[in-house]
Parts: C-alpha cells; structure tokens; sequence
C-alpha cells in the first residue's frame, strides 16, 4: 500500500492518539530501516530503545521462528520451558529473586507497585518530578506530568511527588512509605541524570522505614548504558526493578524483578495476565539477554558512547549533550526547533531520532551500532541548517 492509503485508513480507523512521522517502514536490519520505496534509513531511535540487538537480529528470528512452529500459547495454568528459563535467566543477571513475567513496560510497573502495595499495605509510592512509567492507571499516577495525567483524573491515589533533590526524598519517605520507585535515567523526560546522592539517599529512606526502592529499567536496562543494567553503575541496589522495551529483541514482554527480600510477597491469584509468559515472546527475550548481556558488546556501549556524545557536542546547533552508554540527551540552541530538527533528520536525511521535549533530542541506536554508523549519523545531523 502507498503512504496515502494508509493515511487515508488511518484517517477513518486508527483513534488517532499518535502523530505519525510520513513515512512507511516495511523492512528492518541491524541499523537500518527501510521504506516503501527500498531507501535506507539509520534507526538512531530503536523504536524507542526496543531494538538493543538491532533490527531482526538472526537470533532472535530463528528463535522465535521455530517456536511459533511448535507452540505459541498456553497461559500460565501451565508449565512451558521458555517461561522459566527467562524467569532465572533475568534473575541471575540482576537482583537474585523472583520474576513476575507481563507484556510491557506499564505492566511491569503495575505489577511492581502492586507488589509494593502488597508488602505494606495502603503503603504510599513515592515518585521523582518528571518521571514517566507508563500510560495504564497505576504506572499514570506515578507518572507526574500535567499534561498526561490531568485529562484522566481521578488517578490511583497514594502518589506523593518529590522533586529530585536528596533531602526531599529523605523528607518524604515515611513509615507510611511502600515504595520509592524511579528512573535511574529519565529517559522520557529528555535523557535526563540522577545523581548518586538522591539514589543513595533513597536507598537510605527505604532502609530506614521499612519501604522497597524499585527502579525502572524499562529504557535503562538491556545494556543500553554500558552494564546490562543501570544500577550496576550506581552506588545503589534496588529492592526490584522493572525490564520491557528491549527484553523482547523486538516482541513485546515485560517484567518485575524482585531482590530475596521482595520474591515471596506476592501469593497465588495476587496478580496475573493473559498473555505473560508467553513461549515466542520468551525465547525472543532469552536471545536478546544473551546478546546484550555479552561484555564485549558491554564495553563496545561504553566506547560508541563516548564517540556519540563527543561528537555530537560538535555540532553547531548543539547547546549541551549528556547520557551514559547509548542513552543520548541533547539540548539544542536557543530558538531551534528539536522537533523540526527531528522531522528534517527523518526526511532529508533518512536519520531517525526524536525530539522528547521542544528543545531535547534523544538518540538510542541498537548496541550493535558500529563507530562508522555513528559518524555518519552525526554527519547527517550536521548538514542540516536550523
Ligand atoms: N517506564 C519507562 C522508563 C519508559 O521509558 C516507558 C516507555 O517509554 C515505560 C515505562 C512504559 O513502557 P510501555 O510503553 O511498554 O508500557
């Protein structure tokens, strides 16, 4: 189908809570993106931090190929091998304790405020100032941002906003306190850092009253910063942590990883889903554990990092850049435009970034991105002129 037909369809049948960049992609591999018309893009955006592995890596395919053949659903009335050897798998590589498996980021941030909840009970959720966790009810009142949640108002109650600052954190953590649940990176928000102080003062407050200190690393975890997950860089360890976007090497599958303290708090009929579990989805997310959980890839993230962030802060629009491994912020200059900057980048020089705010770019390219790739990107970057 042409671009226009599907526009025109969408037109009539898609409810329209997206705005669409014009243009169709029909085919992906490693970096690259293609539309329609066979040109070849550079996916500097990952469909939003989901590709790590890169667009169709060969392993996720073949995997995800022979289990579609032979079994793709049963719920969780039973066993399927995929299901467990993920649940350790994700274990192993972080907290130690148990895995709830869902379907994506929200829900694991669902399931993860759920839990909290359930070890104290009526338990309040403290949240950082510009988080974002999701758009399902519970992941949106822990999301503070006006123009997201004021539409959908009344949200869960029992959210208490701080604003990024240690001393705020530690004011608001109670004995009435379930939960502290945070971003290690902001993503959403513009790649935006938080700073070793208010991590450790989280973790001091949680400690203190009894409450559990849960990360997202729904954008952060899968090796995007250089350790298969953000917290590893931290002086900190969480009580649990949450994994979506990237898990599936491109299927959608979530989950909550619990510490030893957490594992057993959730009890038989506690919580549930559907599709969580799910066989495809799972061998999909054990490949993509393998690969991005590789060291070499690892250090290579570190590397391509710092020639991103090095080099874009030579570009002539580019006021300031900050981010940790491939998790790229950029604040452009005064009075341009990141989402015409995004949109030219997308349709002069096939390059796909987004803008996250009026003046923020957000560049998170597959790990697998080669320093060449990364030139070239910049390069492309350069040649337009605000
Ligand atoms: N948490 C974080 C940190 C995210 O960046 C996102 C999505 O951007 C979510 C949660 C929500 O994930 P999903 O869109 O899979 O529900």
């Amino acid at each position: 189908m042409s671009l226009q037909e599907l526009q025109e369809l969408e037109r009539s049948y898609a409810i329209p809570t997206y705005v669409r960049n014009p243009v169709q992609f029909v085919r992906g591999s490693g970096v690259n993106l293609y539309d329609e018309q066979g040109n070849e893009y550079l996916d500097f955006l990952a469909g939003i931090g989901v590709l790590n592995v890169g667009h169709c890596h060969p392993r996720v395919i073949k995997a995800v190929t022979e289990q579609a053949a032979q079994l793709t659903h049963v719920t969780n009335l039973y066993y399927t091998e995929p299901a467990m050897r993920l649940s350790k798998a994700l274990s192993d590589s972080s907290l130690g304790g148990k895995v709830f498996l869902c379907n994506s980021g929200a829900e694991a941030n669902e399931a993860a405020i759920k839990l909290a909840r359930r070890a104290k009970p009526g338990g309040d959720i403290v949240v950082l100032r510009d988080g974002f966790h999701g758009r399902t009810y519970g992941a949106l009142s822990a999301t503070p941002q006006e123009a997201k949640q004021a539409p959908f108002a009344p949200l869960v109650p029992g959210f208490i906003t701080v604003p990024k600052d240690p001393a705020a954190i530690t004011a608001a953590v109670t004995d009435i306190t379930a939960a502290v649940l945070l971003e290690p990176i902001q993503g959403e928000s513009g790649v935006q850092m938080i700073s070793d102080e208010l991590l450790l003062a989280a973790r001091k407050a949680c400690d203190k009253h009894g409450a559990a200190l849960i990360f997202d690393e729904v954008q952060t975890g899968m090796g995007r910063t250089g350790s298969m997950w953000a917290y590893e860089q931290t002086p900190v360890i969480p009580d649990a942590l949450t994994s979506a976007k990237a898990l599936g090497g491109g299927l959608p599958i979530g989950a909550l990883i619990t510490g030893a303290r957490l594992a057993d708090v959730f009890q038989p009929g506690d919580h549930g889903s559907t599709f969580a579990g799910g066989p495809v989805a799972c061998v999909a997310a054990l490949e993509a554990i393998a690969i991005c959980g590789d060291p070499e890839l690892l250090r290579a993230v570190v590397e391509l990092g710092e020639r991103l962030t090095g080099s874009l802060a030579e570009v002539p629009f580019v006021a300031s850049v900050r981010g940790r491994g491939l998790l790229v912020g950029v604040d452009l200059l005064e009075g341009v435009s990141a989402v015409e900057i995004a949109r030219r980048a997308l349709l002069e020089q096939r390059l796909v970034i987004n803008a996250t705010g009026p003046q923020t770019l957000r560049f998170e390219p597959p790990l697998t991105v080669t320093g060449q790739q990364i030139d070239e990107a910049v390069s492309r970057l350069s040649k337009l002129r605000p």
